[in-house]
């Protein structure tokens, strides 16, 4: 019989820290528990251990978009990041993962696509040839001026070029699986000019074997954390001291705040800034899009499409990728050694996919991959794990990009400027434009916060 878990975005992964006890006024207070807030939190406490460090986190756990829960089997399944992107000894990721003692397994790029309905195979390199022709096209029309969209630039070479629609299937293919799944934001929404800027790391991609949340759970001792601490204001008007509120009633004072608020937060306006954000920081937050990347593992008894595929990426050919979902599986086998395969979701489709019901959800995805196996009868997955991250208020979607009207990459950076009376920061992946929307990236934001106040307090770092 089908075992399927009904998963609900928030279920509490109860993660174990030592409980705050009485003083609401402390020397810095971090809100958020995601990678940047307690990355903040471990920087100073290693240089200052005396530092009297609180973080406030809305949420029953810890973690923020790294989200690992486990399946009945005992398997960690990820709702949120999973990759280390570039994992070469530099990237800071790599550092704690290896500082924590963390297993990780090198994730291949090879790419198939299947055929919807006949389940014929077209190589990665046939998609890529189409999609790299487009590339170039658009990037030769680009100056660091323009303001035009992805779709629009797509729509133009389309016209231009009057290209088979089969062809046209294959650069739609291309686009998606680049750019829609990469940037997790519909074409219009995108930059052409400025989507791509940020950087990386030299390296492999490598997944965690026992689960992302090993990062969290190797930041976290000594670390004071107050869950359900939801914070609704900021009043940062006096010169010595930030007052925080949260919705329960509970007033904190610090001498300096780290914000690590989601820009998705952020743009919904649910907390009352004192005074209002600057005009420049206000006007940077809707250059960016906060897009959504969902996605749903299927957890089988077994590997049933190894014989078809081997490994990694098993994609779905249809007439238009982007509007299809279903259309990127990632196949675990492999790499972790478990009978899984996750689809992933992302852009324009994601609040379609976020406002299905579960078992819809469920029969979508095995009817797509009856459409690209279809020999092979599909059997139904032992359980299933769905993520909706529009649908959480913590984040209210998955990470940043860039909006045409950006006028470049340094929006970004512009979120992370801290207030001029400097006693409040802001930290988290949108602030900072080398590496936005990655673990990486989020964490070195909140260790350059915490660098930032232990130079005002003179400490060693
Ligand atoms: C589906 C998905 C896949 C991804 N895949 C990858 C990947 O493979 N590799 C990669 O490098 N990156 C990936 N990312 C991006 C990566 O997860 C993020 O960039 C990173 O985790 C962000 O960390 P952060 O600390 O900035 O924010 P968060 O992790 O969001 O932390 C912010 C914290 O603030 C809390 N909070 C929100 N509002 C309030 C409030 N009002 N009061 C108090 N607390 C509040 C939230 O609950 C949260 O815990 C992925 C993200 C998603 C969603």
């Amino acid at each position: 019989m089908y075992t399927g878990i009904k998963l609900l975005t928030f279920v509490a992964l109860t993660v174990s820290a030592a409980e705050f006890t009485t003083a609401t006024s402390v020397d810095v207070l971090i809100i958020g528990a995601g990678i940047s807030g307690l990355g903040a939190a471990r920087t100073l406490l290693t240089s200052k251990p005396t530092l009297n460090v609180l973080v406030l986190e809305a949420s029953q756990r810890a973690g923020g978009r790294i989200y690992t829960v486990t399946s009945k089997g005992g398997l960690p399944i990820e709702l949120g990041a999973s990759w280390i992107h570039g994992a070469s000894a530099s990237n800071p990721i790599t550092q704690l993962a290896k500082q924590f003692g963390l297993k990780t397994a090198i994730s291949s790029d090879d790419q198939f696509f299947l055929t919807n309905g006949t389940g014929k195979e077209v190589t990665y390199k046939a998609v890529n040839t189409v999609y790299r022709a487009f590339y170039k096209w658009m990037e030769n029309k680009l100056t660091n001026k323009d303001r035009r969209s992805v779709r629009t630039m797509l729509d133009e070479y389309l016209k231009a070029k009057k290209l088979s629609s089969y062809d046209q299937s294959l650069l739609k293919a291309g686009v998606n699986s680049n750019i829609v799944q990469e940037y997790a934001s519909g074409l219009a929404t995108l930059s052409a000019a400025y989507f791509d800027q940020d950087g990386g790391f030299d390296g492999d991609d490598v997944m965690f074997s026992n689960g992302t949340i090993g990062l969290i759970n190797g930041l976290l001792p000594g670390t004071q954390v107050r869950y359900g601490q939801q914070v609704s204001a900021i009043d940062y008007s006096s010169t010595t001291q930030v007052k925080v509120t949260t919705i329960r009633g509970d007033v904190f004072t610090a001498s300096y705040v780290i914000s690590t608020l989601p820009l998705g937060v952020m743009q919904r306006n649910t907390v009352k800034w004192t005074p209002a954000l600057d005009a420049a920081k206000v006007q940077a937050m809707y250059m960016l899009n906060f897009g959504t990347l969902d996605r749903i593992t299927l957890v089988f008894n077994t590997n049933w499409w190894d014989s078809e595929k081997e490994d990694c990426w098993v994609n779905r050919l249809t007439a238009d990728n982007e509007k299809n979902l279903f259309t990127e599986f990632y196949s675990l086998t492999n790499i972790l050694n478990r009978n899984a395969l996750v689809a992933f979701v992302a852009g324009d489709l994601a609040a379609p996919f976020e406002a299905m019901s579960n078992t819809s959800i469920l029969s979508g995805a095995l009817a797509a991959l009856s459409s690209m196996f279809p020999s092979i009868t599909v059997p139904q997955p032992t359980e299933y794990f769905i993520s909706r991250w529009a649908q959480n208020p913590f984040s209210y979607g998955a990470y940043s990009s860039i909006r045409p009207n950006a006028t470049s990459g340094s929006v970004y950076d512009t979120l992370g400027v801290p207030s001029s009376n400097k006693r409040l920061m802001f930290a988290g992946e949108a602030t900072q434009k080398a590496y936005p929307s990655t673990l990486h990236g989020a964490y070195n934001s909140g260790v350059r916060e915490a660098k930032r106040i232990l130079q005002v307090l003179g400490g060693k770092h």
